[in-house]
């Protein structure tokens, strides 16, 4: 199996041209494809380009874009290649021997594609004449040149050795085209692959290509078979990401670039041509674990305890508190100098990691490593049980946990635990985990719960918050066992928004809670002191009108301040808590087959929650 080349083109990541470049050798890219745009922003010449990515041990293997050059009409003929010996001593500078062409967008060019073959092959003996080659792209707005195999018919017909073929993922998949022809073309006249996915829009192909091309494994392509058809020809040539994003030029350079490699090495076990370890099989949240001080401990523990959690066990060797409701495990962490503590300090009271049940421990951090992440692990005490992780995106630890061998659960193992009391409280697990992620970065939380532990996205919801728009798309495990839905917000003023802010970053924002029989789970928490978000008047009224539910029904949903969803495979019947310092909340929910969340009545609770946030009038 051949393992490509990697290469990104400098269009993708936001910054200078040398803080593209270092970005793009920090996280090990093989090359380069220099945007012509970067260039000319750059303060310095190409011979300092050339250095500066010589020293980082990147090669520079294309220059883009040369626009609108062939089957014009004289004089622009004559001047486009004139125009076409200037880039070629740029290139020289450079120290990169292949230019993209792309296909002429103008209306005042040529349909002859006998003309557009000679005009390219003038040129391609221009470069050759100073050892440099051309390779012609089919753009998908082109005047008359939009397909890859258009394009591969004018190539055959030039006919010339420095003249070859260059595809590029999104323009073929764009338009609905068929790239398995690509598998015939001979490897040697395929000069450069380039690699981009998008989330399937309706607009023109332009404004989607410009705005919204994401990473492989981030959109709705099918990018992997692309890859198939281009390996199949016997390609040995880098493959190259060239994105243009909105969000991307905006993030920081170094976690798109590792977002990049991410996403190759999931593209290339995806079509084939390289194999990762295996998806690890997952059993739901294990536990969740809240960075505390003592104040924010004691704080929380009582908050917790309205909502029936009792206190269970104390950590053997550290200041580590285990708090239950039911099957329900949250581990409040005040340990000193401990990545707790750390969270702690950047973010106050709040979720610092997630832990998964896992099969295979081993495996899944096997894999996590292939994908860039580092493995994370803390140091134990002789005797404890060492929960080895990876960091999400945001600096949030995901922890797994495999049962063991022995049979011993791991509070067995670090706690000293405490009597069972009278009611230990009927929560039967998570449900779902809801994070807020900081604006422009849904696209990279995606590709890593995807890549690194094979969640699937579900479609995007758009909520309407009183103070703007929250979109929401929630990643759930193959197994169903594990459901984060991702919000994110460009208004500072949605719950979202406020979250990120207060928070100083992404986060778990908000956590359900499974329960059997919802009502009378309600009413004891009630009774422990649960404020629950009361629910207006009006929407009881409309839910009657939308599900047709009898007036007992009814009845007993108002009284708990319930709210209720249905789907064609069940119904949902869910209620929140007041928010904990503006920073997360509590859903107690009862599923029976539905499959969603609620979203539909999400724009009630985040009413309710931004009324509660006012003054009274
Ligand atoms: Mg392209």
């Amino acid at each position: 199996m051949i393992t490509p080349r990697t290469c990104i083109a400098t269009v993708c990541l936001s910054g200078t041209l040398p803080e593209k470049l270092e970005a793009i050798a920090s996280v090990g890219f093989d090359g380069v494809e220099i945007f012509e745009n970067d260039l000319l922003t750059f303060d310095g010449s190409p011979a300092d380009v050339r250095r500066i990515a010589a020293d980082l041990g990147l090669s520079i293997d294309i220059f883009q874009p040369f626009r609108d050059f062939e089957a014009m009409p004289e004089p622009q003929r004559r001047r486009n290649l004139d125009r076409a010996e200037r880039k070629f001593d740029v290139m020289q500078a450079l120290g990169t021997d292949l230019v993209l062409v792309c296909s002429n967008t103008l209306l005042t060019s040529l349909d002859d594609p006998a003309r557009a073959a000679a005009d390219l092959a003038e040129m391609a003996e221009r470069a050759a004449a100073r050892g440099l080659r051309v390779g012609f792209e089919a753009l998908a707005w082109g005047r008359h040149t939009r397909s890859w195999g258009q394009a591969w018919d004018i190539v055959r017909r030039a006919d010339h050795p420095a003249l070859g073929l260059i595809v590029d993922s999104f323009h073929t998949l764009s338009l609905g085209d068929d790239p398995s022809g690509i598998a015939n073309v001979p490897a040697e006249k395929l000069f450069f692959v380039q690699l981009a996915d998008a989330p399937k829009l309706s607009m023109d192909v332009l404004s989607w290509s410009r705005h919204h091309r994401n990473f492989p494994g981030q959109g709705q392509l099918d990018v992997p078979g692309f890859v198939h058809a281009v390996m199949a020809s016997g390609y040995t040539g880098p493959l190259s990401l060239e994105i243009f994003n909105d969000d991307f030029r905006a993030a920081p350079a170094r976690l798109t670039a590792r977002d990049a490699r991410r996403s190759l090495a999931l593209l290339a076990d995806e079509a084939g041509i390289a194999v990762l370890p295996p998806l690890p099989e997952f059993d739901g949240i294990e536990f969740l674990e809240f960075a505390v001080d003592e104040p924010a401990r004691a704080d929380l523990a009582a908050y917790l305890e309205t909502m029936g959690f009792h206190r269970a066990g104390r950590h053997k060797s550290k200041d580590v508190d285990l708090y239950r409701q039911g099957r329900v495990n949250f581990v409040l962490n005040a340990e000193p100098d401990s990545a707790a503590s750390w969270h702690f300090q950047l973010h106050g009271p709040s979720v610092c990691a997630i832990a998964l049940r896992v099969d295979d421990t081993a495996r899944a951090l096997d894999r996590a490593a292939a994908l860039f992440c580092p493995n994370w692990e803390e140091p134990a005490a002789a005797g404890e049980r060492s929960i080895p992780g990876v960091r999400t995106p945001d600096g949030t630890l995901v922890l797994l946990v495999a049962p063991d061998p022995s049979g011993r659960s791991l509070y067995d193992a670090d706690f000293d635990l405490l009597p069972l009391p009278a009611d230990p409280g009927s929560f039967t697990g998570i449900d779902h985990l809801a994070q807020a992620l900081p604006t422009g970065r849904m696209d990279g939380f995606v590709l890593f719960w995807r890549a690194v532990f094979g969640f699937q996205p579900e479609p995007v919801f758009e909520i309407p918050d009183p103070y703007g728009l929250i979109r929401s798309r929630a990643m759930i495990s193959r197994d169903g066992t594990v459901r984060l839905p991702l919000n994110i917000s460009e208004s500072r003023e949605t719950a979202t928004g406020r979250f990120v802010s207060a928070y100083a970053g992404a986060g778990v924002q908000h956590i359900a809670f499974a329960c059997d029989a919802i009502q009378p789970t309600i009413a004891s928490l009630e009774a422990s002191g649960a404020t629950l978000l009361p629910i207006p008047e009006n929407y009881y009224d409309d839910l009657a009108a939308r599900h047709g539910l009898d007036d007992e029904t009814l009845e007993a949903l108002r009284e708990h301040n319930l709210l209720y969803d249905a789907d064609a495979n069940g119904t949902f019947t869910h209620a929140f808590t007041e928010t904990y310092e503006d920073r997360f909340f509590f859903e107690i929910c009862a599923r029976q087959g539905y499959r969603g969340f609620g979203a539909v009545n999400a724009a009630v609770r985040l009413a309710v929650q931004s009324q509660r946030r006012m003054p009274a009038y």
